[in-house]
């Protein structure tokens, strides 16, 4: 009993308190501000659209989008498998498999390198942790896909883009 009354003192107290002019006149002065705001926009006529794909968006500089794998200036991938883009990657999304480089420049080359595109939160730390500026992420944003396994990018697809 004690506690229906309580809770009828409480609702009281919010309705003592909603119709509080001063509490209202608080609330009235933002939401003008804001229809102020949405007419201004509305009048002015900007589109804040595009039509995509017809229209692509360029992005923003700096932009951190798909990876590459770069090659230097003879072909052949710059990446020498050290790891340092795996261990840094706190999505674990990079998975190096070394094996030995036919060069003498080098003592290792990936056999394999994926990277789960699903899993990567495209936080540019395989970049900055890269060595020898073998990775980076490009403005490219829109490689589409059907099915998960075609969001990991294997190393011939990593050097192609
Ligand atoms: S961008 Fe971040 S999450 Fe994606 S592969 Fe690089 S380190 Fe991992
Ligand atoms: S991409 Fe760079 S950091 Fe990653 S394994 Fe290759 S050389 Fe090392």
């Amino acid at each position: 009993m004690a506690n229906h009354s309580d809770a009828s003192e409480e609702n009281q107290k919010r309705k003592t308190a909603t119709s509080d002019p001063r509490e209202k006149a608080t609330y009235a002065v933002p939401v003008a501000k804001g229809l102020i705001n949405t007419l201004k926009h509305i009048l002015r006529n900007e589109p804040n659209t595009i039509h995509y794909p017809d229209e692509k968006r360029t992005p923003y500089p700096g932009y951190r989008g798909e990876h590459r794998l770069k090659r230097d200036e003879l072909g052949r991938e710059k990446c020498v498998a050290c790891f340092m883009c795996s261990t840094a990657c706190p999505a674990h999304c990079i998975e190096i498999v070394a094996e030995e480089a036919p060069w003498d420049d080098r003592e290792k080359r990936p056999r394999l390198f994926n990277i789960d595109m699903m899993r990567c939160i495209y936080c540019g730390m395989c970049e900055e942790a890269c060595p020898c500026d073998a990775i980076e992420l490009t403005p490219v944003f829109n490689i589409p896909a059907r099915t998960r396994a075609e969001k990991i990018y294997d190393k011939d697809k990593l050097l192609s883009l």
